[in-house]
């Protein structure tokens, strides 16, 4: 391998790029327009696209394209050649300041939710020049917004940038109070831990469910599943390193800070992080680490699944946010201090947070939802569908003394009542750790643990920023101008802290107690995507997200109705396809098993001698037993996907299928497993979990 340092960001126009390759002023030029969030002007934009080509050109490119994030998830890219027709049929390579801005994919045919009329099928992608561009598939690659011409978003990114901008503004007014008039601006950052499957493509080959859903829809427990604990940490084989190195390879490429590698707790279960950065780099580099990690891994013949749950009985997959706020000036806002002016002010950010996770539980709630996440939540491997947070013992003492108003132990019984100069120095606190909590406080940032290992973090962070910074204003508004600043903070975070202590919960989060005393702290549990959906469109998420011009009423409800419909076909396909697969093989497997020990019966009966049959008429009888049940429940399952066809509004549709369909194929699932453990292996028609675990 080439030296690291040499190969990182070796595909990145980034700014040392830029500095080798734009005149001066042309570089002074785009990058005080991008501090100052100015539109670039077509001068300037002819300049750095011709650089751009240049230097893509040199690096073997010969195609470009705005690569967006759509409300599908994935990203999008649509590549032009760079070439133009010249005199004497030949051509020149050519890319244009327009072509760099501004492009206009069709839309058409990406959802909307309603946004886009139409007679108005035309959106536009923008370059956000905040996100480097970059070099992927011999093409040049423009980190880009998509809008509708109207100017509604239609993407993940502009909500994303504008939750950024909100936040920035209100932290930046409520550094002010504590005398931080060199801040310009705060950034939040984003280090998120991303994990994934990695399974022999010849068993992928194998299964339709894969192929189609991304998970198993059936398949019995194999032997040996995560019981050992042994993979977690454990070491990485041979074919799974040299994986993992070509992926760090290509992602230090494209300027992706990959870090951390290391084996997970399910049998071929792997996790990468990051190093953190800016929220918006962050999601970018997120969405090209999933992608290369399903291109790298067919180099090496093997398939990684990203889905949230691909093997019933063993853990599945999430994405760790972890998340904190930064300022231009270097300061981790959610990191305690050493002074206790630092602390005072650690504490109200942390307070904001504290009350925003509270009064925003079901945003974010419903920020994770989807069809796939739906099987780890709740289940005893992921963090429940209840939002609480996890502070620590540390910092929940000192919640409870600002509380109580009464002395905090630890720090020679110092009264916490009031004020700022009583708060006391606050050690990060690293050592005690709740992996059960879902938002849990890790030193000097949140580490939000909900989310599937299959979604955009775009949503996750842009609730969080923007609740952030709703609390953040209201604080300020509150604070601006009070004569005795510290008397009147003192008591705003007892106040506030007293409100939403609730939220607080450092014990076991997985335990069936906490669903309990969950509910008698009156927070919400929202089980499954459909309970949890309407809660984005309540007036509440309108208003909040109004207020800081993040979405607009209409952007909201287009959002609801593509995440409702996505949950709908998500579980159709998944029906479909399970009702093929049992139809077409299944059955068939079950009754060559049949026809197998029958003939053996007659076979035994024809030869006359008093042998015994029992078994093979046991195995007979278990066997016409499930095939009967299962045929039953097939029945019933094709019977509710001809139902689902007679509704039409969406969240009818969506119930349905969460409360009957997907119920279906949880019954049916039953049979099959129980069929897939007495049907002999060169009969049962697909590969087991056995094999398909351990394939790698
Ligand atoms: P672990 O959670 O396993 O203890 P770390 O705390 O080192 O590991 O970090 C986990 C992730 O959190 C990494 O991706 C890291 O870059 C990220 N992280 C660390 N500090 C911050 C921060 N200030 N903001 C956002 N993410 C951060
Ligand atoms: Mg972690």
């Amino acid at each position: 391998m080439s030296k690291v340092t040499e190969i990182f960001g070796s595909k990145v126009f980034n700014d040392e790029t830029m500095k080798e390759r734009l005149p001066k002023d042309a570089y002074k030029a785009l990058k005080n327009t991008v501090e100052e969030g100015r539109p670039l002007d077509r001068d300037l934009a002819n300049v750095i696209a011709h650089a751009m080509k240049e230097w893509a050109i040199e690096l073997g490119a010969t195609h470009f394209t705005h690569w967006f994030q759509p409300m599908t998830g994935v990203t999008a890219e649509k590549h032009d050649s760079f070439i133009q027709p010249e005199e004497g049929g030949k051509v020149i390579m050519t890319f244009s300041g327009k072509e760099l801005i501004k492009g206009e994919p069709d839309a058409s045919s990406f959802p909307s939710g309603g946004l886009r009329a139409t007679f108005e099928a035309r959106g536009y992608t923008a370059w956000d020049p905040t996100s480097y561009a970059f070099i992927k598939d011999d093409t040049l690659c423009i980190p880009t917004a998509f809008c509708s011409y109207s100017g509604e978003a239609l993407d993940k990114k502009t909500p994303l940038l504008r939750s950024m901008e909100t936040l920035d503004k209100s932290a930046v007014r409520v550094l002010k109070l504590f005398g931080h008039d060199d801040v310009k601006r705060v950034i939040t950052t984003v280090g998120p831990e991303q994990e994934y499957f990695l399974i022999d493509s010849e068993m992928y080959n194998k299964r339709p469910d894969l192929i189609y859903c991304g998970r198993t829809l059936f398949g019995a427990k194999p032997p040996k599943g995560q019981e050992l604990e042994d993979h977690y940490f454990g070491t990485i084989k041979p074919r799974v390193s040299a994986y993992m190195k070509e992926l760090d390879e290509e992602l230090w490429k494209l300027g992706v800070l990959a870090k951390t590698k290391h084996n997970e707790v399910a049998p071929a279960q792997h996790e990468l992080a990051p190093v953190f950065s800016t929220t918006n780099i962050a999601t970018d580099h997120n969405q090209l680490t999933m992608e290369m990690m399903k291109v790298v891994a067919g180099r090496h013949g093997m398939t990684c699944l990203l889905h949230e749950k691909p093997f019933a009985g063993v853990n599945g997959s999430g994405k760790h946010n972890n998340w904190s706020i930064s300022t231009d000036t270097g300061v981790n806002l959610l990191e305690p201090g050493a002074t206790p002016s630092q602390n005072a002010q650690f504490l109200l950010f942390l307070t904001a947070v504290i009350k925003a996770v509270d009064e925003y539980q079901e945003l974010l709630r419903v920020s994770v939802a989807s069809a796939g996440n739906d099987h780890r939540l709740g289940a005893n491997e992921a963090p429940p569908a209840i939002i609480s947070m996890f502070l620590g013992d540390e910092l929940e003492a000192i919640v409870e003394s600002i509380i109580d108003g009464t002395d905090y132990k630890d720090i020679k019984k110092q009264k916490m009542s009031v004020g700022s100069e009583v708060i006391p120095s606050i050690s990060k606190d690293t050592t005690d750790r709740n992996r059960t909590s879902p938002f849990a406080f890790t030193g000097n940032k949140f580490e939000f643990r909900s989310l599937g290992s299959t979604a955009s973090i775009s949503g996750p962070n842009i609730v969080l920023n923007t609740i952030v910074a709703e609390e953040l204003d209201k604080f300020a508004d509150e604070l601006e101008g009070k004569a005795d600043f510290d008397k009147a903070l003192g008591e705003l975070l007892k106040r506030e802290l007293t409100a939403h202590k609730r939220i607080i919960f450092n014990g076991n989060g997985y335990s069936e107690e906490w669903v309990k005393e969950a509910e008698r702290r009156g927070l919400a549990n929202l089980k499954s995507t459909v309970d949890a959906l309407p809660a984005f469109i309540a007036d509440k998420s309108i208003d909040v997200f109004t207020k800081h011009n993040v979405f607009t009423k209409d952007e909201l409800y287009s959002r609801y109705d593509i995440l409702l419909e996505n949950y709908y076909k998500v579980i159709d396909i998944e029906a479909l396809t399970f009702d093929s697969m049992v139809k077409k093989d299944i059955v068939a497997a079950a009754s060559d098993y049949q026809f197998t020990l029958a003939e053996t019966l007659n076979a035994k009966a024809a030869t006359g001698l008093s042998v015994d049959s029992t078994v093979e008429k046991k195995h007979l009888e278990k066997a016409s037993k499930l095939a009967f049940e299962m045929d039953e429940r097939l029945e019933k399952l094709e019977a509710d996907i001809e139902k689902a066809k007679e509704l039409s509004e969406t969240y009818e549709l969506a119930k349905f299928h969460h409360d009957v369909i997907f119920a279906d194929m949880n019954e049916l699932r039953e049979v099959v497993d129980e069929l897939e453990t007495v049907i002999p292996s060169d009969i049962w028609p697909y590969p087991t979990y056995g094999e398909i675990l351990y394939s790698v």
